[in-house]
Order: C-alpha cells, then sequence, then structure tokens
C-alpha cells in the first residue's frame, strides 16, 4: 500500500511569501490562516515505517516536526524514519531542506547527475557527510528498487523520466537541452503495483507524459498557475507560465481528463493562484473536473 503525506503544496515562497502583498498573500496575514501554506513535498511510504521525501523544501523542519509519521520512533535517541531524500531538480525550494538535516542520522539522497553537482560545487552541503548520506544518480528511464539505508528493500521502485520544462533555456542556449534539470518521477509499490507519478513542474503534456499519466492510481502535477499569464496580470512578474516551465492549471484540466487517472492532486501552487481559495470559481471548476487541490498535511492512503 502507499502512503503519502502532502508535507507542503506551494511553490517557492510559500504563502503568505515574505515580500508578497499580492491578495492572497496579503488574506493568509489577515484572516484567512487557513490560506497559509509551505512549499512543496511530499513523504512515501510503502510501510508507514519508513518514509522516502520527494524534495527537500526550505520548510522541511517545520513539516517534519508537523508530520508525526517523520518523528524519531520511542526508545532512540538518535533516530529517523526518514530513509531517503529524491530530488528532482537542484532549485532552492528543492534542496534548501537538506541543510536541516545535518545531524549526523543516515539515510539515501538520490537525485539526477546535474543536480548531484549543484550540491557539489555548493560546499555547504558537505554538512551532510558523506559517509552517512550516500548521494546515488538517478538515470532516467530506469526503474530501480529503493532500498533502505541498511540496503533491504524499501517495498518502491522509482524511476525518474525526463519532463519538458526548461523550453526557455534550451532556446536561450542551444549547446544545452537541460535534460536532467527537471525530472518526473514514478514510485511503484512492489506489492500491490499501485503508482504514483510526481510531476510539480511540467510545460507540456507532451505524448510520452501521456503515456506516463495514463492509468496512475495518484498524480501531483504542477499546480503553480490557474492560467498562464497569471503573473502579468496579476502585475507580480513579466514572465509567462510555461516561459518559467509551467502549464496552467486551466490547461492541464482538459489535458489530463480521459487519461483514467485515480486521484488527481495540483501540488507547488503559487501564491498569485486563485484556486487556492476555497470559494473561488477557478477552485470550483477544479474541483468540478474531479482535482483536488491540497492542504499542508493532508494523507492520501491507495
Ligand atoms: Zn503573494
Amino acid at each position: 500500500m502507499l502512503s503519502i503525506v502532502v508535507l507542503g503544496t506551494a511553490a517557492g515562497g510559500g504563502v503568505p511569501q515574505w515580500n508578497c502583498g499580492c491578495a492572497n498573500c496579503r488574506a493568509a496575514r489577515n484572516g484567512r490562516p487557513e490560506l497559509q501554506s509551505t512549499q512543496a513535498s511530499i513523504a512515501v511510504s510503502a510501510d508507514r515505517e519508513h518514509w522516502f521525501l520527494v524534495n527537500a523544501s526550505p520548510d522541511l523542519r517545520q513539516q517534519i516536526t508537523e508530520t508525526p509519521a517523520l518523528h524519531p520512533r520511542t526508545g532512540h535517541l538518535r533516530q529517523s524514519p526518514i530513509a531517503g531524500v529524491i530530488l528532482t531538480n537542484g532549485e532552492v525550494d528543492a534542496v534548501a531542506g537538506l541543510l536541516s538535516l545535518r545531524e549526523s542520522t543516515a539515510f539515501g539522497l538520490y537525485a539526477h547527475q546535474r543536480v548531484l553537482d549543484i550540491l557539489r560545487d555548493n560546499s555547504i552541503f558537505n554538512v551532510l557527510r558523506g559517509d552517512l548520506v550516500p548521494r546515488r544518480a538517478l538515470p532516467l528511464n530506469a526503474p530501480f528498487a529503493l532500498p533502505l539505508i541498511d540496503g533491504t528493500p524499501s517495498g518502491l521502485t522509482l524511476e525518474a523520466f525526463p519532463v519538458p520544462g526548461k523550453i526557455a533555456l534550451f532556446l536561450e542556449d542551444e549547446t544545452d537541452n537541460g535534460e536532467g534539470d527537471t525530472v518526473g518521477l514514478e514510485i511503484r509499490d512492489d506489492t500491490d503495483g499501485q503508482r504514483l507519478v510526481f510531476l510539480a513542474a511540467c510545460a507540456e503534456v507532451t505524448s510520452p507524459i501521456a503515456d506516463r499519466l495514463r492509468g496512475a492510481d495518484l498524480v501531483f502535477f504542477d499546480g503553480t498557475l490557474w492560467r498562464d499569464d497569471e503573473m502579468i496580470a496579476a502585475g507580480l512578474g513579466s514572465k509567462t507560465g510555461k516561459r518559467m516551465g509551467h502549464m496552467a492549471m486551466s490547461d492541464t484540466i482538459p489535458a489530463l481528463a480521459g487519461l483514467d487517472i485515480g486521484k488527481r492532486v495540483f501540488l507547488h501552487i503559487n501564491n498569485s493562484n486563485p484556486a487556492l481559495r476555497e470559494d473561488s470559481p477557478e477552485r470550483r471548476a477544479a474541483r468540478e473536473a474531479g482535482w483536488i487541490v491540497p492542504a499542508d498535511g493532508m494523507e492520501i492512503d491507495l
């Protein structure tokens, strides 16, 4: 059985973002605390004893504190149920939380070689001792059995795959197609075959991506923006969603209809997104199309 805890739901900056005065951030500070959310991360387990984090957000310390499943087990002075951390990219909102896991407890660290290179080149990440926190490069399109730190099977199989996300980078630098900068993940329960697909950044549903998503029991999908020009329309930025590697919810909903997906959950939701508000027409449209806009701490058992 796959068990998932949504540790955080927000895009980089969280809600409210420290320097943001948009309507959602203002409401989150003033009278609408339910809008507050931490930066995107999930925890996944096959046995509810050992957990793998997908991304280590800057809010990880707070997320662990608020998630009993991730607390040290009774009777141990130093212990953690966190068996590993899987990184889907090397951005601050995916890796900064590693610095909060520095107190000499072993776990496995998995990322594409390009992301491991970023960690290697930033010496601050040496707080994760190499003898305790082995770093393993994730190949693309090659499933492997995810081990616990003692080498025994976790009951999960992990596969990373490339996602369309860096179109703009590709256009700006033709020598580098950005492959590996952002990956999607497929995580499968070895016992019952249930399968989740994690795509917290995705610029386009290409046919290989549709094939990945088809028939999945659970999908976490890029929920950064409701509409492609949202940041521009709100006066918060000059880039479209596509330009930032994010497909808008309003385009995702029809694109994923008909792919026979069990549960569909938006993740990495930017504070500009009107679907954050339970009472908004955008939220209603997402809900009526079968999509979940989660709150921090939401648990899903498949
Ligand atoms: Zn804001």
